[in-house]
């Protein structure tokens, strides 16, 4: 039996809860044993493909649809967290996927009109259905907006051709549709203004996608998505014309504490993975653990972890209750989560060595996804602007 066959990782943390919570993760955590191995999530990984029939048991679970009926109210964002952090600690693509698909849910929540909800977000509740978010493009993630190069236009007909190229788009290959902007007006007084959400189907004729080479998140096709004379009926607009961009900038709250609690997973699920091998791997005589450097590295890993954790849940409780104080503590939850999900990797990297090159087993994995969260869904930095900006009361940095 070589050493990698030998190996588990600690087991899954422990976490203190509300009980309504615990009983979450306890779910969350009985359909991944039942269907994710460390082979799989592998697998998955090398050969860059999505595990589709996972995201269907997750959307069979009614882990979608985690907020009652449509317009309905519930812990939402502390529910979501629960979900995103343990796929975040085992299949990570998915778990990115699945931020996706939740912001996908609350624009057609917030925006969608019947006859939407009813089409786009009632197979997508369902897990019948996959959405992918195209924003992003070639020249420009973070002042997407001034960048912005895809055009529609209204045509006499009242239906719109949408011209232009997507980059970065997650999922894109496989989805069923995608929520896409593109610029409507350049009369615009703010570059902000000026921007439509639409609902596309993948299948219309004009899109073409094709997979970029990536170095994480493999699990999870990135895209760039080619768009040429797209056509998309006035019905198929989401939300206000023109107000597109400030519309998603709505929902970011709930992004960044997303995009934190798939963070918190990769640092969690990396850290059980190192604190394993620290265990049962020997030098002179003894487990590499014992050694202090390498203990107190990984004491300060969990010390960011248990941090990340508290800011999140914090930021969850806060959005969830609707408090005007939510958003810095997303975006602080956000940034301490991915300097959490870095750190824990590196260390993890450390603490295996060698063995942390191997790509049978998931710290290389983790090392790479990690990269993810401190640029997405908003760069670190940007993040910084924004804390600096709304919570010291500093002059807007940029
Ligand atoms: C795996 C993956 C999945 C993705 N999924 C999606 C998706 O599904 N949909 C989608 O639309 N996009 C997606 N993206 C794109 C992602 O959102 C962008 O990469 C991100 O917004 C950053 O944009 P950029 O890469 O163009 O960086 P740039 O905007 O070019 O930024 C470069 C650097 O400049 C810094 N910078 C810029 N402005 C400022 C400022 N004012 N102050 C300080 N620093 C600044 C940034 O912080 C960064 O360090 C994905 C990307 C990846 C790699």
């Amino acid at each position: 039996m070589s050493i990698q066959d030998d190996f588990k990782p600690a087991p899954p943390a422990d976490i203190t809860e509300a009980e309504e919570f615990a009983a979450l993760r306890k779910r969350v955590r009985a359909l991944l044993a039942g269907h994710v191995t460390p082979e799989r999530l592998n697998k998955f990984d090398e050969a860059e493909e999505y595990d589709v029939e996972l995201y269907r048991e997750i959307g069979a679970a009614g882990l979608i649809k985690l907020d009652g009926e449509l317009h309905g109210h519930g812990p939402k964002h502390q529910a979501q967290a629960v979900v995103l952090e343990e796929l975040g600690a085992g299949p990570t693509s998915v778990g990115v996927s699945m931020v996706v698909q939740y912001m996908g849910v609350q624009l057609l929540h917030s925006y969608g009109n019947e006859a939407q909800q009813e089409e786009f977000l009632a197979p997508l509740h369902r897990g019948e259905a996959k959405m992918s978010f195209a924003l992003s493009e070639p020249d420009g993630g973070t002042d997407v907006a001034r960048a912005m190069k895809t055009r529609a236009t209204q045509l006499a007909d009242g239906s719109w051709s949408v011209s232009g190229q997507k980059k970065w788009i997650g999922g894109a290959m496989d989805a069923d549709y995608l929520i896409l902007l593109a610029r409507t007006s350049e009369i615009s007084r703010a570059a902000i203004d000026g921007i439509t959400m639409f609902l596309v189907p993948r299948s219309t004729p004009g899109i073409r996608t094709e997979v970029i080479d990536t170095m994480g998140i493999r699990g999870l096709a990135q895209c760039d998505v080619y768009l040429d004379d797209v056509r998309v009926p006035e019905a198929n607009v989401l939300g206000e014309r023109d107000r597109g961009f400030r519309q998603v900038l709505g929902t970011l709250n709930g992004e960044r504490l997303n995009g934190a609690a798939v963070a918190l997973g990769i640092a969690r699920g990396a850290m059980e993975t190192a604190v394993g091998w620290a265990r049962q791997r020997h030098a002179f005589g003894r487990a590499v653990g014992s050694f202090q450097g390498l203990q107190h590295s990984l004491v300060d890993a969990s010390v960011k972890i248990e941090s990340a954790r508290l800011l999140l849940r914090q930021a969850a409780e806060a959005s969830d209750a609707g408090q005007g104080t939510n958003e810095t503590w997303s975006a602080m939850a956000k940034l301490a989560a991915s300097d959490a999900a870095t750190t824990t990797t590196d260390i993890g990297m450390r603490t295996m060595a060698g063995w942390g090159f191997f790509r049978g087993l998931p710290m290389q994995r983790y090392f790479r996804d990690a990269r993810l969260y401190t640029f997405a869904p908003l760069t670190d930095e940007m993040t910084r602007n924004y804390i600096g900006e709304k919570h010291l009361g500093l002059p807007r940095s940029f």
